[in-house]
C-alpha cells in the first residue's frame, strides 16, 4: 500500500499540493477524481518521485519516498505507473515490450522474463498478440500492454492516471475491464479518473481533490451516489 502524509509541492510560488494525506491499504482500490489543474497527477508523480516533494511523507513499499537517502530505483520497482498515453518502445513487439525492464532492472534471464511476460499479457487479454507491434494494435490494446508491462515487475502498487482518456470509445471497456479484474484479484491500485460509474462500482474508497486538497473521501457508495461538500455536489454535477 502506500501511506501519504502532509504532503506539499510548489513550481515556483504556485503551490500545487497544500498538504495532502491519503492511505490506499494492501488490496484496497482508491479512486481519485477532481477537476482539471487540482493536482491530482501531480499527487501520482510524486508518489514516485517524478517529482520532488517539498514537505510531507510518502510511505510505499516499505520505503520513505521523501527520506533523502532513499534508493528511489528500488523504491520505483515496488511501483507501477500507467498513463494517459501508454509510451510502447515502437521498435520493440509486445512481448519484448514487457520484458526489457525485467531483464535490465531487475536482472531476470530472457526466459524467466518471457514466462512472467507472457502470463501477464494472459492476464490482460492479449495473450496471442505478443509478436505484434505497437502500431499494430488498437489504443486499448497498447493500453492493455503498458498494464501488463506494469505487473510484469511485480508492482506492490499500482498508480492509474488517467487510462483511458486518450482513447476511443469502444476500447475503453476492455480497459475499465482489465483494471475490474486486478482489483478483484487484490491489486491496490490508487486511480485518477473520470469514469465515474467505474470508480462507484470499483472503488472501494473516493477521494475528491479540489486546489491541491481532499476536499472529501469516503466510501465510493456515499462520496459520488450522495456528496456533503458543495464544491463535490458542483463537480459531480458537471461530470455526471
Ligand atoms: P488534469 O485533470 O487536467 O489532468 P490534474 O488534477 O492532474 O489536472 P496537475 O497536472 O497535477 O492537475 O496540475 C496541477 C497544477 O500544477 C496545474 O496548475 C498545473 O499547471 C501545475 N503544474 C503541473 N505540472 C507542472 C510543472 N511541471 N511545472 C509547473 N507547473 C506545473
Ligand atoms: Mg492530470
Amino acid at each position: 500500500g502506500v501511506s501519504i502524509k502532509d504532503l506539499r509541492k510548489s513550481y515556483g510560488s504556485n503551490e500545487v499540493l497544500k498538504g495532502i494525506s491519503l492511505e490506499v491499504k494492501p488490496g484496497e482500490v482508491v479512486c481519485l477524481i477532481g477537476p482539471s489543474g487540482s493536482g491530482k497527477s501531480t499527487l501520482l508523480r510524486c508518489v514516485n518521485l517524478l517529482e520532488q516533494p517539498n514537505q510531507g511523507a510518502i510511505h510505499v513499499g516499505g520505503f520513505e519516498a521523501t527520506d533523502p537517502d532513499v534508493d528511489i530505483d528500488k523504491m520505483r520497482r515496488k511501483v507501477g505507473m500507467v498513463f494517459q498515453q501508454f509510451n510502447l518502445f515502437p521498435h520493440l513487439d509486445v512481448l519484448r515490450n514487457c520484458t526489457v525492464a525485467q531483464t535490465k532492472v531487475l536482472k531476470r534471464s530472457q526466459a524467466e522474463a518471457d514466462k512472467i511476460a507472457q502470463a501477464n499479457l494472459d492476464r490482460v487479454g492479449l495473450g496471442h498478440l505478443a509478436k505484434r507491434f505497437p502500431d499494430q494494435l488498437s489504443g486499448g490494446q497498447q493500453q492493455r500492454v503498458a498494464i501488463a508491462r506494469a505487473l510484469s515487475m511485480n508492482p506492490e502498487l499500482m498508480l492509474f492516471d488517467e487510462p483511458t482518456s486518450a482513447l476511443d470509445p469502444e476500447t475503453v471497456g476492455d480497459v475499465l475491464a482489465v483494471m475490474r479484474k486486478l482489483a478483484r484479484e487484490g491489486m491496490t491500485m490508487l486511480v485518477v479518473t473520470h469514469e465515474m460509474a467505474f470508480a462507484r462500482e470499483v472503488a472501494d474508497r473516493v477521494v475528491f481533490m479540489d486546489g491541491g486538497v481532499v476536499v472529501e473521501e469516503g466510501v465510493a457508495e456515499r462520496v459520488i451516489g450522495a456528496p456533503q461538500q458543495p464544491r463535490t455536489q458542483e463537480f459531480l454535477r458537471r461530470v455526471l
